[in-house]
């Protein structure tokens, strides 16, 4: 049984697949064995994972103005409860 060393296109090109955990369990060690070995692949991952971070954390703040919205209308519709004359 021989195991192929992934080449660093064959990296690029499942490292979606990797963040998202939808890779083989096989396919994700070679992967992990690459980016151990491989700054150029390692740094990408980084990259696309911190990526992926900041987006969460985008959408995540999203949620939040959804709600405030409902709020900003509620204290619209009546004035009286923000302003205080
Ligand atoms: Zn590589």
């Amino acid at each position: 049984m021989t195991i192929d060393r992934y080449t660093c296109a064959e990296v690029f090109a499942r490292l979606d697949d990797y963040l998202d955990r939808e890779l083989d369990p096989a396919e994700v060690e070679l992967v992990r064995q690459h980016l151990e070995t491989c700054e150029k692949c390692s740094s990408e991952y980084r990259f696309e994972a911190g990526v992926r971070e900041n987006l969460k954390t985008k959408l995540r703040r999203i949620e939040v103005p959804a709600s405030l919205t409902a709020q900003v209308r509620a204290a619209l519709a009546d004035p009286g409860a923000t302003d205080s004359e």
